[in-house]
């Protein structure tokens, strides 16, 4: 049995960079690459970290019911391809969704064994100094994402877990111990050690 997760934050508490490393060591987990219309950032790679596409891509996509889910964040659409999740879970990976809240709706209405993240910056001060230091947003861009982000936050109460990023390596810890939780909770043993149960008279 897969696991689907879905890892939310406002933009700034520094996801990215957390579940970057995540998955270079969870080889087992694998993330979805979102298609958006939004404009590629320098340090962003096409393919890489989104699909990169035009309005009407998008729309022809939505039209053709490809998305798993799909939302107007800030002023761009960011989407969920149902086609690569499939791929990703037939490979016998464990798929991560690293997608708003909005979208985080629509995919628990989906599937109920969801394991739904929530990251947290450890206050407004640095998730500030986090979108400035990126540097690359205009400062009209920036007050507009804060004021954004503190919506996305009172969505928390909605995850199954919270993380508090004060510190990359103690976030990334707490990010790996609910993945190892989450492989042994009862629901995924039953499958996974089917074996096992029907050995022990279990089953
Ligand atoms: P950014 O533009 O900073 O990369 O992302 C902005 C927001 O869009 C973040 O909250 C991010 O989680 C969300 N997002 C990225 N991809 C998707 C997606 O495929 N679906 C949804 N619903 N949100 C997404």
């Amino acid at each position: 049995m897969n696991t689907l997760f879905i890892i939310s934050a406002p933009s700034g508490a520094g996801k990215t960079s957390l579940l970057k490393a995540l998955l270079e060591e969870e080889t087992h987990l694998q993330a979805s690459i979102s298609y958006t219309t939004r404009p590629k950032r320098v340090d962003e790679k096409k393919d890489v970290h989104y699909h990169f596409v035009s309005d009407s891509a998008f729309k022809d996509m939505i039209q053709k019911q490809d998305f798993l889910e799909y939302a107007r964040v800030f002023e761009h659409y960011y989407g969920t391809s149902k086609q690569q999740v499939e791929d990703i879970l037939k490979q016998g990976k464990d798929v991560i969704l690293e997608i708003d809240w909005q979208g985080a709706r629509q995919v628990r209405a989906l599937f109920k064994e969801t394991v739904g993240i929530f990251i947290v910056p450890p206050s407004l001060a640095s998730l500030q100094e986090r979108l400035e230091g990126r540097g690359q947003d205009k400062p009209a861009t920036i007050q507009r994402r804060l004021s954004e982000a503190k919506q996305e936050l009172s969505h928390y109460k909605e995850y199954d877990y919270l993380v508090v990023n004060d510190h990359f390596d103690s976030a990334l810890k707490s990010l790996r111990s609910i993945i190892e939780a989450s492989s042994l909770s009862m629901a995924v043993q039953k499958v996974r050690q089917g074996s096992l149960l029907r050995h022990l008279g279990l089953v």
